[in-house]
């Protein structure tokens, strides 16, 4: 039998339940919370086991994963009124995916290391459709006799697996990409506009930027589903705005002068106030494209993205 066979999952949005569903695929015992009971019917459907209480879900399982939109509710779930570290023993491994703050990450760590309960970060990113697959890469910091134990269920998770070191690591490193991948959707959106009133098919647009200097990750995935007019990238304004915000945390930290982080979050809280927290954080370039009285169609895009590779089994990415 599998050592850590039985495995508790809270939040299961949109990349929290792709995530889980993997967990399913490879045959793990499954445990499942979220607030929203309807977040979690499709699971069940496929064989995992409903909790209604913490208490529960840490009684019949040794890892823990937690995949939540904010750091607040993180707390919440671990520290709140008969939260996950009331139940938790020495046989747990708290398994922390959202995007969080890297000081409130330390601080849990803390909290649950005084129970003799185990804790590692590991924020994946990717998208949603690589979750889908198994294909997803994910950060993980934390002690590495903790890395070892949960490798095994990582590599059913996701692909190019890095340990980043010590605590706090990965979750500043998953606030930087994301960072990142923010500029490019604003950049895109504003490259596409440009070529849009140039006149240029923005299919051929489209391919000039994927074999230019100015690809990226996002542009590949994003711009598509933005071509499509579906925007649907599974990621929501709200979060992306959490994020900005975690970024301009650590800049306020460490004192540096950051400006084009600013302009984004106001961007974003725009974008929130027109289109609703949950609208996708692609509508971003909606609002543009609204601005501009012109709209960034073009034949041939999908609605979804899915990606194309079969499940890669997950290797630790060593340098
Ligand atoms: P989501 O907002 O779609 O889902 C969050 C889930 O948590 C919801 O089902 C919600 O009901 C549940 N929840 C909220 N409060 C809860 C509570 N107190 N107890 C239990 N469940 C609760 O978010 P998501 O897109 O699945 O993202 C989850 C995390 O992963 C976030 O931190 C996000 O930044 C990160 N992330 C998302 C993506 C993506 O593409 N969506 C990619 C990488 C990382």
């Amino acid at each position: 039998m599998k050592k850590d066979k039985n495995i508790g999952f809270i939040g299961l949005g949109n990349v929290g339940s792709k995530i889980a569903n993997r967990l399913l695929l490879s045959n793990y015992k499954l445990f499942i919370y979220d607030i929203d009971k309807a977040k979690t019917k499709k699971l069940l459907n496929k064989g995992a086991n409903n909790c209604n209480n913490f208490k529960d879900l840490c009684l019949k399982t040794s890892i823990i994963i937690t995949c939540l939109p904010s750091p607040n509710i993180v707390a919440e779930v671990i520290e709140g009124n008969n939260g996950i570290s009331k139940y938790t023993t020495k046989s747990h491994l708290w398994i922390e995916m959202s995007t969080t703050d890297e000081h409130e990450i330390i601080r849990l760590t803390k909290k649950m290391n005084k129970k003799g309960t185990e804790v590692l970060e590991a924020p994946v990113t990717g998208g949603q459709h690589r979750a889908e697959s198994g294909n997803i890469s994910i950060l993980v910091a934390g002690k590495r006799k903790n890395f070892n134990r949960a490798f095994p269920i990582l590599s059913k998770l996701g692909y190019q697996i890095l340990h980043c070191g010590k605590l706090g690591n990965a979750s500043t490193l998953k606030v930087v990409t994301n960072y990142l991948a923010s500029i490019n959707l604003l950049s895109l959106g504003e490259a596409l506009m440009v070529c849009k009133k140039y006149n240029i098919d923005l299919k051929t647009a489209y391919h000039a930027i994927r074999i230019s200097s100015g690809n990226s990750f996002v542009h590949e995935t994003e711009s598509q589903v933005i071509l499509n007019g579906s925007y649907d990238v599974g990621f929501t304004m709200d979060l992306a705005l959490k994020d900005i915000r975690l970024f301009d945390k650590l800049t306020d930290k460490f004192k540096i002068p950051a400006e084009i982080s600013k302009l984004m979050k106001k961007i974003f809280t725009e974008g929130i106030k027109k289109y609703g927290d949950r609208a996708l954080s692609t509508s971003i370039v909606r609002s543009l494209e609204e601005k501009c009285n012109e709209n960034l169609r073009s034949r041939g895009f999908p609605k979804k993205l899915k990606d194309t590779e079969s499940k890669k089994k997950g290797i630790e990415i060593k340098f």
